[in-house]
C-alpha cells in the first residue's frame, strides 16, 4: 500500500487543509507521499518550503509546467491518471478545486472516487456524511486505487514547520500535455479576502449572520466591530447571502462552506438543518435570537434570546471594554 495526498494552493503558500488531508492519510497506515503541481516561480518555492516540513511524508513530488500556473482541473487529472498505478490511495483536501479534479480523475481511470470523508476505518472503508449530514454512510471500496477527498475539520492538521519531514526524498516528475480545455480568465477576491480577515474555513473564531440582520447595512454595521473584538471571519446563511448582506464565498452550511472554529456565534439566524451542518462540530457556539424556539438554541452552548439590535452593540461594547482592560 503507498498513499499520495495532493497538496493544495492558497494566496501563495500551501493551503493549510492538506494537513488535515495528510492526517486522514496516516490512518491507512502505508507510506505517504505528497505532490505538488505548479508553475516555476517563488510561489511554487513557498509551497514547496511549506510542503516540507510536514511530519511523516516520505516523498515529495513536484509537477511543473507553465500551464500549471493556475492549473485547470482537467489537466491535474490527466497528471493523476498517470500517477495513480503507484498508489492504492489518493487523498485530498474537500477543496473547491480538488471537488472537481479528483472526479475527473476517478472517471478516467474507471474507479469511485468517495467525497467527503469523515474518518478512515480502515484501508478499505471510510465514511462520509450523506442526506445533509444527517447520517453517516460507512463505504467499502474495493477498486484498486481509491480516490478521496477529506472534510478538513474531521481530522486534525499534521504536525509540520521546521522540524519536519527533513528526510523526505524530492523528486521532479514529468507534467501531462495541456490539454486546453479550459483556461482560468481572472481572479477576484471577494470581501473576505479583501478585509484582511482571517479565512473562513480556518479561522478560530467565527461571527455568522442571518436573515435577523435584516440588510446588507445592518449586517456590516452590528456584525464587523464584534468580528474586529474577536478577530474572528465573518460568515452568513444562505438567506443572507440571498438578500445581499454577504457575498456567496462567506455563507457556511451544505452548500457552502464547512467550519469547525472554537467559537462561532449565530446572530439573527433560526439553524436551519442545511446551516448547522456545516457549523454544528464548532467547539462552542454562542446563538442570539429574539425567538426562544429557534433550533440554533438546540446546539448552542451559550444562548441568548434577544433582539440582536439592542443585544449586539451592547455585547460588542462590553467586550471591547474587557479587552482594554486586559491590554
Ligand atoms: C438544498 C439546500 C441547500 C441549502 N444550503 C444552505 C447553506 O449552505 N447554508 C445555509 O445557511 N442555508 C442553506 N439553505 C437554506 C436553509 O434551509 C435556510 O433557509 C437558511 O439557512 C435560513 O437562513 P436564516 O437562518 O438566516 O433565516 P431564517 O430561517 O429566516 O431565520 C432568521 C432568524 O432570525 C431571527 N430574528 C429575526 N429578527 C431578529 C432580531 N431582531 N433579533 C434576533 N433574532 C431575530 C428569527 O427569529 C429567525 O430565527 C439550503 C436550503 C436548501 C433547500
Amino acid at each position: 500500500m503507498r498513499s499520495l495526498v495532493l497538496a493544495g494552493r492558497k494566496n501563495g503558500a500551501l493551503d493549510p487543509a492538506t494537513l488535515n488531508a495528510v492526517t486522514a492519510a496516516t490512518r491507512v497506515g502505508a507510506e505517504i507521499d505528497l505532490l505538488v503541481v505548479g508553475s516555476e516561480g517563488a510561489d511554487l518555492d513557498a509551497v514547496l518550503r511549506d510542503a516540507a516540513g510536514i511530519c511523516g511524508i516520505s516523498k515529495l513530488l513536484c509537477a511543473t509546467a507553465a500551464h500549471y500556473a493556475d492549473p485547470s482541473p482537467e489537466n491535474v487529472a490527466a497528471l493523476l491518471v498517470g500517477l495513480a498505478s503507484g498508489y492504492t490511495h489518493l487523498f485530498a483536501p474537500a477543496t473547491a478545486f480538488w471537488k472537481s479534479a479528483l472526479p475527473r480523475a476517478a472517471a478516467l481511470l474507471d474507479v469511485a472516487p468517495i467525497s467527503d470523508i469523515v474518518a478512515v476505518e480502515s484501508p478499505e472503508i471510510f465514511v462520509r456524511p450523506v442526506h445533509a449530514a444527517s447520517a453517516l454512510m460507512r463505504v467499502r471500496s474495493l477498486d484498486p486505487v481509491k480516490l478521496l477527498t477529506v472534510r478538513p475539520t474531521a481530522f486534525e492538521a499534521a504536525p509540520s514547520g521546521s522540524a519536519g519531514s527533513k528526510n523526505a526524498l524530492f523528486e521532479r516528475i514529468p507534467a501531462a500535455g495541456d490539454l486546453a480545455m479550459s483556461r482560468i480568465v481572472s481572479r477576484a477576491a471577494g470581501e473576505e479576502g479583501c478585509s484582511g480577515r482571517p479565512d473562513l474555513s480556518t479561522a478560530r473564531a467565527v461571527v455568522s449572520g442571518g436573515r435577523g440582520l435584516g440588510s446588507a447595512e445592518n449586517y456590516r454595521r452590528l456584525l464587523v466591530p464584534l468580528a474586529d473584538c474577536l478577530g474572528a471571519a465573518l460568515g452568513a446563511t444562505r438567506a443572507a447571502v440571498d438578500g445581499g448582506f454577504a457575498s456567496s464565498e462567506m455563507q457556511v452550511g451544505q452548500t457552502g462552506k464547512i467550519v469547525a472554529p472554537d467559537l462561532y456565534v449565530a446572530v439573527g439566524l433560526s439553524g436551519a438543518i442545511q446551516h448547522l451542518v456545516g457549523m454544528k462540530d464548532s467547539r462552542f457556539i454562542v446563538a442570539i435570537n429574539k425567538d426562544a424556539e429557534a433550533p440554533i438554541f438546540q446546539v448552542a452552548d451559550c444562548g441568548l434570546v434577544a433582539d440582536v439590535f439592542d443585544a449586539l452593540p451592547e455585547l460588542t461594547e462590553a467586550l471591547r471594554k474587557k479587552l482594554n482592560d486586559c491590554l
